[in-house]
């Protein structure tokens, strides 16, 4: 499935229309191919990665690591930092299934169309708004195990009602 993520393969260098502004052992960024604002960056884990939604506390550090490549690309192509937008499109809002960051700027000069789209909304949401989002989703959590195959039978400790 991944392996015809048109994402992948700009992550492996292997799209040519794509340059690719920066790369390191985790992400790549490149141009958006429809951009929204002068300054319109996608950057994106090399690893597969679903949208947003998938993602829990665990993910913090890979989301700051997204935002901070962000910000370094932005910055040196010239972008306004103090007037910009980072997010993320939110399922089923998002064309592409493999987590990218949205980087913008300038912000404020936006058109209609691409401020409706890129606006914070059940639609996008922002860096900053999917931290705080995923502070409360644990990703330590062991998935309950499929019915085991063994029969033991576990009586369920009765809960006795505390009086
Ligand atoms: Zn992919
Ligand atoms: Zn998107």
């Amino acid at each position: 499935m991944a392996r015809r993520c048109i994402f992948c393969t700009i992550a492996r260098g292997e799209e040519p229309k794509t340059t690719l502004l920066h790369e390191d052992e985790r992400f790549v960024a490149f141009r958006d191919r429809s951009p929204a604002a002068a300054h319109h960056y996608l950057i994106i884990p090399k690893e597969h990665m679903g949208n947003p939604a998938t993602l829990t506390n665990k993910d913090i550090p890979l989301v700051e690591s997204l935002a901070e490549v962000g910000n370094k690309v932005l910055q040196e192509q010239g972008g306004n930092m103090e007037d910009k937008r980072l997010g993320f499109h939110w399922p089923p809002f998002n064309s592409i299934d493999h987590l990218h960051l949205h980087v913008l700027s300038p912000d404020s000069q936006m058109g209609f169309l691409s401020r409706l789209v890129y606006r914070p909304a059940f639609w996008f949401v922002t860096i900053d708004k999917l931290l705080e989002r995923l502070q409360a989703v644990p990703g330590d959590q062991q998935p309950s195990p499929p019915s085991s195959t063994s029969q033991q039978q576990s009586e369920t400790k009765a809960e006795g009602e505390q009086s």
